[in-house]
């Protein structure tokens, strides 16, 4: 089966941590939303499995267009595709554009997952790192969507902002917590270049964390929220028993998949990544450019180590047997040995996985095992 991806890259604010594509300029976004209709048309012999079992909308601010508007996308793209067996539809959401009408319309429609951008329960925070809403905003947001019947919701924190570790981070992991949201999404703030946190670092009026501090907030990020029950199946990610993303795991198991929009990636599920090039306006104007890439055999080796060792279930080293050989495999064996010593990667059922409790030194347990 194959997933499609929809990227609405406009936001009404632009936050102080973001590098992402995306565009303030929202005169253009009808516009936009109506050539992927097109776009969706004339790429529809991109996927070669044609049965849609996700359909996720990203950004950007994806709740800044209407929930009929989303709809018309799902309604093409059922003309195109078979979406008779959709297990999951999802949007992005920012908590102020939660209001009752808003989620009342998306009731309609088969939106069946809503995932929230609160980043902190603190309005310090989230005033640092201008966004929109205030941390009463984003319960009041939880709670509308959950009094609709939004269950299948997830939220995103992010931890490691110089100063608001500790009982700021505790608080807003055990909010999480106490309202019962099926999922959660953790990142560590990294400080791009080009962003507003980026010059006040500059600036010295903010520091970086340092390492020893990425690593408390992350075991705490993990004890709280695996002792609340969640479980800790990727490295930024957790859910209630049952509410893994679907969409994003299929990501990280090398499902095929088709971005629409600008800036969107698609990936063929064999070797062929291709990325829409064209900015919002041109895109607007329906001019649609791509780049495209092809991986290499240890490009494709590198991937798959990357994106397993990510995950709570690991490597398969049957898989790697099966479709890199055997040498690969036993290459990789090899270097996993001191790995394996320090505790730092378990093999267990023909698999080889990191702890989750130490997700956060997986880079250096990746790149050793790299072609
Ligand atoms: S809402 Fe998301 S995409 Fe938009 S500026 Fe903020 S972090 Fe970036």
């Amino acid at each position: 089966m194959s997933l499609l991806y929809i990227h609405i890259p406009y936001c009404k604010r632009i936050c102080s941590y973001c590098d992402f594509y995306r565009t303030a300029a929202l005169r253009s976004l009808p516009a936009t939303l109506d050539t992927m209709h097109r776009e969706m048309h004339r790429r529809r012999d991109y996927l070669a499995d044609k049965r849609i079992r996700t359909v996720y909308f990203g950004g950007g601010t994806p709740s800044l267009a209407a929930p009929e508007a989303l709809q018309r996308l799902i309604d093409t793209a059922d003309t195109l595709w078979d979406c008779g067996h959709l297990e999951e539809v999802t949007v992005e959401a920012n908590p102020d554009d939660i209001t009752r009408d808003y989620v009342a319309a998306l009731r309609r429609t088969a939106v069946d997952r809503v995932s929230l951008g609160i980043q902190s329960f603190d309005d310090r925070v989230l005033r640092l790192m201008n966004r929109r809403h205030t941390a009463a905003e984003a319960t009041d947001a939880v709670k509308r969507l959950q009094d609709a019947g939004y269950e299948n919701m997830s939220i995103d924190l992010i931890f490691g902002i110089d100063g608001f570790g500790g009982r700021v981070l505790d608080e807003s992991l055990q909010r999480a917590a106490e309202l019962s949201v099926a999922h959660v999404s953790a990142y560590h703030l990294t400080i791009e270049p080009r962003t507003l946190f980026a010059r006040r670092v500059e600036e010295g009026k903010m520091h970086e964390v340092g390492e020893d501090v990425s690593e408390r907030e992350f075991g705490r990020v993990h004890d709280i929220l695996t002792d609340a029950g969640y479980e800790h199946y990727e490295v930024s990610n957790y859910a209630m028993p049952g509410h893994r993303a679907r969409h994003n795991s299929a990501y990280w198991t090398g499902e095929a998949y088709l971005g629409i929009g600008p800036g969107a990636h698609s990936f063929d599920g064999d070797r062929e990544r291709c990325r829409c090039s064209s900015t919002a306006e041109e895109y607007s104007r329906g001019e649609i450019g791509f780049e495209t890439e092809t991986l290499s055999p240890g490009q494709q080796f590198d991937e798959y180590v990357m994106v397993s060792l990510r995950c709570a279930e690991g490597i398969d080293m049957a898989y790697v047997e099966s479709r890199f050989g055997s040498q690969h495999a036993a290459k990789m064996l090899a270097a996993a040995d001191r790995w394996l010593e320090s505790g730092d990667l378990i093999a267990d059922g023909g698999r080889l996985r990191i702890p989750p409790e130490r997700f956060l030194i997986s880079d250096a347990v990746i790149e050793s095992l790299f072609e």
